[in-house]
């Protein structure tokens, strides 16, 4: 919809004069592909929409029929709600020009007080003005020496190139949202934490009435996709007010103090129709600490200032409340966490077991779903997924169903859908050697074969040689029977043995050692990397951590924090541990060979073995020795 956007947010630190023909070629750089914006804009971006007069647009308008509206400098796109009652492909939508001198703060109020659902706006600059005459090519000199002072004046903090045609930031808001705490799944402690805002809202005067001080903000903090944005909007929803979003990045802006003034409007913008959420997505943009540390430029702290100066200028009674989203709560600046603004936290975990059966719930109300779906077991294999990734497995499973022409979504396609997910589409093509199926087999059976056989492991789950595009030609996949959330160090050596158990198949069997094993080997390391340096499970460094982990709620990184010496010592330690696993694998291996080779063949035939069938196996080899039957493993 918007091919005049030029999203290049380089943000290098730079001080004020630049040689005047750098400048003039700047210039005419940036004029040609202004004039070639407005002509692709012209003649792509418009004949997706129907034209229409301004005067059919407030008819429409006053007759109550509009259901979306996105308000830009210089055009009004909208749909009418008859077009958005259509299936998305028929719809049609309407624009027209936005009259010159019309005030889009002013029109945005009234599209909401007349109960338009979907209003979104564009906070514009003064340089939008500059960009109009730019295209029609006048004052050229003029302007470049405006820009000229400009740039000198403020001190600007990067090159003239971006400035240009990027001058406004999206903010959407929603009269609104829809969202309930009933489509966030699991959370619980989040929604409790939630809740106090919510009453607030629906009732400020409840608390100021006795002199509380309410929050003004929160942070929620959590990984991407465990559903902030999510929850945010479902205060709204459950508090009733309108829902204001903008992203943290769209503050970021070339011209010192262009920032600021966007954060002064979202803040005069909400104040009008209070109460309300104001909703400020990876806030990090804006709130990444003012030392050095990590970086920043004058524009940044600026636009923090503002905002900072904004959430203590607003009065708690209006009822404005400011709720923020980060995966990386240590860059924030310390200002912005102090009491009265983003002092509550609020962690939105991964889920766990129940989270997401709840959240596969939420997903599946809409769908269809057959008499086989056993929603528990899908949320079983999908430990460590996020809610994103669950509504994600939920919609391919049902693209799949209809792709298969079937009215109803059944386990199979939830379950091939989380393999896509995991593993990526099964890729039937791919022909592998006789050899290379043989090898591939033993391994995936090595690995099974071992979990199987150990006292503290994870059942098997499924055994496939089956290729997927994400590279692997074949796995073991293992299914945790509840969730767990601590492991022990002898569960955590049956896992390193049960990673090696491929590689220690191919020993074993054929004496030869293949690249299959790479990425088992990868994960063997790094646990055995975090079993010394974190858990403090080696015999050498007993309790001492030489690792620091950071950025806890991106992937974890840990780092090495230690002497150059200990580090070494660290390797040599790690090499200890792997080497005796892989010792131990093999010997276990080599014990039960026999049965290594039987299910070897049986998986070659059949391809895809599941847990029961692997364990029939291995129950029939233990019976001649045990007296009992042995139980199914734990
Ligand atoms: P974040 O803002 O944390 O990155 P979002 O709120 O944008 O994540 O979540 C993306 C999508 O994932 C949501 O639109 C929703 O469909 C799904 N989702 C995430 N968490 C949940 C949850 N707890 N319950 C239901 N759906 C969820
Ligand atoms: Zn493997």
């Amino acid at each position: 919809m918007e091919p005049n956007r030029n999203d290049n947010n380089n943000k290098k630190p730079e001080g004020g004069d630049q040689p005047k023909g750098r400048m003039a070629t700047a210039l005419i750089i940036t004029l040609v592909i202004v004039l070639l914006f407005s002509w692709i804009f012209n003649s792509i971006s418009q004949s997706q929409y129907t034209q229409t007069t301004y005067t059919e647009f407030r008819e429409a308008m006053e007759a109550g029929q509009l259901a979306e509206v996105e308000l830009k400098y210089d055009r009004i796109l909208y749909m009418t709600k008859e077009e958005a009652a259509k299936p998305a492909s028929m719809q049609k939508a309407c624009y027209t020009g936005m009259p010159s001198g019309g005030d889009i703060l002013a029109l945005a109020n009234e599209l909401v007080d007349m109960g338009v659902e979907k209003v979104n706006y564009e906070i514009v600059e003064d340089n939008s003005m500059i960009m109009m005459i730019l295209s029609y090519a006048v004052m050229i000199g003029g302007l470049f020496l405006v820009m000229n002072m400009i740039t000198k004046r403020m001190g600007s903090a990067d090159g003239m190139m971006g400035g240009f045609g990027k001058s406004k930031a999206k903010v959407y808001m929603e009269k609104s949202t829809g969202v309930t705490f009933k489509d966030v799944a699991g959370q619980d402690e989040a929604k409790e934490s939630l809740q106090e805002i919510i009453d607030f809202l629906h009732n400020p005067q409840k608390y100021t009435a006795i002199g509380a001080k309410l929050p003004k903000g929160a942070l929620l903090v959590g990984s991407p996709g465990t559903g902030k944005t999510l929850l945010a909007k479902a205060v709204a929803g459950e508090a009733n007010v309108p829902f204001f979003s903008i992203s943290g990045s769209d503050f970021v802006e070339m011209f010192v103090g262009m920032g600021a003034s966007r954060v002064r409007d979202l803040f005069q913008q909400a104040a009008k129709v209070a109460p309300c959420i104001i909703f400020i997505d990876e806030i990090d943009a804006v709130g990444r600490s003012r030392d050095t540390r990590y970086g920043n430029n004058s524009e940044q702290e600026q636009t923090l200032n503002q905002l900072l100066n904004e959430i203590d200028g607003f009065e708690p009674s209006k009822g404005i409340v400011c709720l923020a989203a980060t995966n990386r709560p240590e860059i924030l600046d310390k200002a912005l966490l102090r009491p009265g603004r983003f002092d509550r936290r609020i962690i939105v975990d991964r889920p766990n077991l129940q989270g997401r059966l709840d959240t596969l719930k939420v997903h599946t109300r809409k769908i269809k779903l057959s008499e086989d779906v056993d929603l528990r077991k899908i949320a079983q294999a999908t430990a460590g997924a996020v809610g994103a990734d669950l509504a994600n497995l939920v919609n391919e499973a049902a693209l799949r169903a209809v792709r298969q022409g079937r009215k109803a979504v059944n386990q199979e396609d939830l379950l091939v859908s989380f393999e896509t997910v995991i593993a990526g589409t099964e890729k039937k093509n791919t022909v592998l050697t006789d050899m290379e199926k043989r090898l591939v087999a033993y391994h995936e059976v090595g690995h099974a074969l071992v979990a199987a056989l150990e006292k503290h492991s994870q059942p098997v789950s499924k055994i496939t040689i089956v290729p997927h595009t994400s590279g692997a030609l074949g796995y073991t996949m293992q299914m945790p029977e509840e969730e767990k959330f601590l492991s022990t160090a002898d569960e955590l050596r049956t896992e390193l043995r049960t990673l090696v158990g491929g590689r220690a198949a191919e020993q074993v069997v054929f004496g030869i050692q293949t690249t299959g094993a790479a990425n088992d080997i990868q994960r063997a390391t790094s646990l055995a990397r975090n079993m010394v340096t974190q858990y403090g499970m080696s015999d050498k460094f007993g309790l001492m951590s030489t690792a620091t982990v950071e950025h806890q709620y991106l992937e974890g990184q840990a780092y090495m924090d230690c002497s150059q010496e200990t580090a070494a010592e660290v390797d040599r330690e790690v090499m200890i541990i792997l080497d005796a696993a892989y010792a131990q694998a093999k010997q276990l291996l080599t014990e039960n060979r026999a049965l290594l080779d039987e299910i070897s063949e049986y998986l070659l035939v059949k391809e895809t073995i599941t847990g029961d069938e692997l364990m029939a196996y291995v129950n029939a080899a233990r019976k001649p020795e045990l007296e009992a039957p042995a139980e199914e493993t734990e």
